[in-house]
């Protein structure tokens, strides 16, 4: 069965997208620990992120530096940074977190989610989107 982030590059079901590639996905986490808290894939499905291929590790990170540095164009005045984070705790498909930060509470995964609107996460996926230089 495929996993959950699959369906989404399948476009099986609904997601946030913020970009794409061909290799690559991002796209908004829909349990958000701070507004705009983004999650980079690769397309290919591997649970383990240290299983991929180097070439597919290697262009997993560049990919999202690229959304980071959108992210941080978009979230400019309201963080400091993109902080970064691999768990994959939950959904068996390799990801990293991309979390804008003001300080380490930020990207506390023991904290409370956000909870968003619809329009909000539109609204969000939009603004970053316009950022993206990839
Ligand atoms: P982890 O595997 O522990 O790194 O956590 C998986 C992350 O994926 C969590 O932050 C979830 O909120 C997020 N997540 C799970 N399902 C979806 C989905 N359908 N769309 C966006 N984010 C999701």
């Amino acid at each position: 069965m495929s996993s959950i982030f699959t369906k989404i590059v399948n476009r099986e079901i609904p997601a946030y997208i913020v970009a794409e590639d061909e290799n690559y996905l991002a796209f908004l986490d829909i349990n958000p620990l701070a507004k705009a808290h983004t999650l980079v894939i690769p397309k290919k499905e591997v649970d383990y992120i240290f299983d991929l291929d180097d070439e597919s590790l290697a262009g997993l990170w560049i990919f999202a530096k690229k959304v980071a540095k959108a992210i941080d164009k978009y979230m400019e005045g309201e963080a400091i940074r993109t902080g970064v984070a691999v768990v994959g705790l939950e959904v068996p498909h390799a990801h990293i977190h991309l979390v804008p930060i003001k300080n380490i509470t930020d990207i506390d995964f023991t904290r409370p989610k956000l909870k968003f609107s619809y329009e909000e996460l539109q609204n969000i996926a939009e603004g970053i989107k316009k950022f993206v230089v990839l």
